[in-house]
């Protein structure tokens, strides 16, 4: 049959879209726990409140398209000029800008599997070759097996650290590896969307290693998950050099951002002690969620993130779904082997209780 779609590269787009939550217009149905897409449990800071209250007067008027206030103060923080950054509607927006920028038609993709697919969705739009590398063990990105698969035709090498969905972190020395050995012809890009969460639980200091590559490299960053502003839309991304830089602004919609959540994401940059007690308390909940789901036998993958990736004492696709008849939403993954593990947002104590007795009555029954 004839696609009325006339571009071929978009009629073979593969990627799904997000897990689909139809809401009313009074907001998400707080019957169902939500611990499926990695957001934030709680309100960001009152400050954050604040200045979207405060935004609100000015909404007849389009956004501030350089970001001014936003791209100050992350320079400032970051020590980034601002003719190297850039912002999206979400860091996936960038992800998927950055491939778009980075490959010609049958080009290749390096990519850990599994990862967060927004990239490879950027590879595929513009007609690019996707070279899966699976994880190590331990679920973080397999830099030296990820090397040995490059080609002459590899134009981009994705890591993501934490990796989601399983967690794990880059050591300092693998992404030194990556940053000197991924050739100059080869776009470099790290995806920090749980950035947050690794700095203060010892992961590697991105920018500063990348700081030495030769070669160009992309780092991005979102607000939706340390920064509890998912449902605003806003992330931002840091590159080696103006050149990069202006190639995604030529890609980025213009007024992609709104003048809400510039105001927000300006915000919450600026309430350190909220984001260090959002840190604080989503990791202590993470550890107590991990020992209650060993007492179950799961066995917890390491993680630096807002999330727990276990593997499961039973097919994870079965508690997935029993899970989900209980109004509990997880993530069930086909690695590292047949039996699966699940990803689960950590949430609230009430929620991450909640789970855990659904999971013990499930496993009793089976
Ligand atoms: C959540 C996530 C993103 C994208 O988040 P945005 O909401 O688009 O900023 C990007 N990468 C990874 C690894 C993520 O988990």
């Amino acid at each position: 049959m004839v696609s009325s779609i006339p571009n071929a590269r978009i009629q073979a787009i593969t990627f799904p879209p997000p897990p689909s939550s139809p809401e009313t217009l009074s907001g998400p149905a707080p019957e169902i726990a939500r611990m499926n897409l990695n957001e934030a449990p709680g309100a960001p800071s009152p400050l954050v409140l604040g200045a979207i209250a405060d935004a609100l007067t000015d909404i007849n008027r389009y956004p501030d398209h350089d970001c001014t206030a936003l791209a100050g103060i992350i320079s400032g923080r970051t020590g980034v000029p601002v003719d190297r950054l850039s912002f999206g509607n979400g860091s996936g927006e960038i992800l998927v800008a950055l491939a778009m920028m980075a490959i010609n038609e049958g080009d290749d993709a390096i990519m850990p599997s599994p990862t967060f697919p927004t990239c490879a969705k950027g590879v595929q739009i513009a007609g690019g070759n996707i070279i899966n590398v699976p994880l190590r063990s331990d679920g973080s990105n397999d830099v030296d097996a990820m090397l040995a698969a490059m080609t002459s035709r590899t134009r981009l090498f994705y890591l993501c650290t934490p990796n989601n969905p399983t967690g794990g972190i880059l050591s300092q020395q693998a992404l030194i590896k990556a940053a000197t050995q991924v050739p100059q012809n080869c776009l470099l890009v790290v995806d920090e969307a749980y950035f947050e969460f690794a700095q203060v639980e010892g992961g590697p200091d991105v920018l500063s290693v990348l700081a030495k590559r030769p070669g160009p490299w992309v780092v991005t960053r979102s607000f939706s998950k340390a920064y509890c502003l998912a449902g605003l839309r806003v992330g931002y991304s840091m590159s080696s050099d103006a050149e990069i830089n202006a190639g995604l602004w030529r890609l980025r919609p213009n007024f992609n951002i709104g003048r809400v959540s510039l105001a927000a994401a300006a915000a919450a940059m600026q309430d350190d002690a909220y984001l260090n007690e959002t840190l604080r308390n989503t990791i202590a909940e993470r550890q107590q969620l991990a020992a209650q789901l060993s007492r179950l036998d799961f066995e917890e993958f390491p993680s630096f993130a807002n999330f727990l990736t276990v593997r499961c004492p039973a097919k994870a696709r079965t508690l997935h779904k029993a899970l989900a008849q209980r109004n509990i939403q997880v993530v069930p993954l086909a690695w590292p082997d047949e039996q699966g593990s699940l990803r689960i947002t950590v949430d609230t104590p009430e929620n991450n209780a909640r789970l855990v007795e659904a999971l013990e009555e499930i496993l009793d029954a089976l």
